[in-house]
């Protein structure tokens, strides 16, 4: 399909899809609310806003757009033939944030479950995915698990962006 948006237009509809209550993010919170967990919504107060904050489990999830966030390998991660570049540019940006906001977080002492889109998105793949969130929310909070990275990975600079992305999130 021919790119005909100016990056203009393009960021202004991006930016529309971007906003918040999006629906991953709302299938998430009432998947949770119907386990009965209690949380905060975009908190402001702490580093990259995350989408859900747990605080009883000391637990932050961010349900991450697999196109703002350069989910590699995606199929919804295409960047558009025009201005190739650009948004090159502004996701590697989005990826180096995302790597900022998880480390200060887990310094604070947060545990961070970063979630794709596409894994919630996909109806195949909703109900486990779903289920394994849960659980990694609920599980031994002194016991590391699948979704945790050690501290130490998180903290080798010497990676290009691309390794933070796939550092950072969780495979579920
Ligand atoms: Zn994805």
């Amino acid at each position: 399909m021919a790119d005909v948006m100016t990056p203009e237009q393009r960021s202004r509809c991006m930016a529309a899809i971007r906003s918040k209550d999006t629906k991953p993010e709302m299938l998430v919170r009432k998947f949770l609310f119907s386990k009965g967990l209690r949380y905060r919504v975009n908190n402001r107060k702490l580093p990259g806003s995350p989408d859900i904050v747990l605080k009883k489990y000391r637990t932050v999830v961010f349900i991450d757009g697999c196109f703002w966030h350069g989910h590699e390998g995606c199929k919804y991660y295409r960047l558009p033939k025009t201005n190739e570049d650009f948004w090159r540019h502004k996701i590697a940006m989005n990826i180096a944030r995302d790597y900022a906001s998880t480390v200060d977080l887990r310094l604070a002492g947060w545990r961070v479950i970063r979630v794709w889109e596409c894994d919630v998105m996909t109806k195949a793949k909703r109900e486990e995915s779903l289920q394994r969130l849960y659980a990694a929310i609920v599980g031994n909070t002194g016991k590391s698990t699948l979704y945790e990275d050690s501290s130490d990975t998180m903290l080798m600079v010497a990676e290009p962006y691309a390794s933070y992305a796939r550092n950072i999130h969780n495979k579920i």
